[in-house]
């Protein structure tokens, strides 16, 4: 029982120890992605994960993340790179 990763399609041979991540079959490697982008995104949004609606707004950048979901032009704030980002 092979899972392959949602984002980078390769077959996960390490998976995140992260609770969360059952829900997005994801190696180790994009699950930090994700997180470090999450914190990212928690920040600059201000999102305040005891609410609901933080939460949902939080999980819709998720799913777009692991390419369940389409941008709808609501990311203006996405950082387009990551801080080891190199040319
Ligand atoms: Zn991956």
């Amino acid at each position: 029982m092979t899972k392959t990763c949602l984002k980078c399609g390769k077959s996960i041979d390490e998976a995140p120890e992260d609770p969360a991540a059952d829900k997005y079959p994801s190696c180790a490697a994009c699950w930090k992605e994700w997180t470090t982008y999450a914190v990212m995104v928690m920040n600059e949004m201000r999102l305040d994960m005891s609410l609901p609606e933080h939460r949902k707004a939080l999980r819709k950048y998720e799913r777009i993340f692991f390419g369940l979901e389409k941008s709808e032009g609501e990311l203006e704030k996405k950082p387009e790179t990551k801080p080891d980002h190199m040319h």
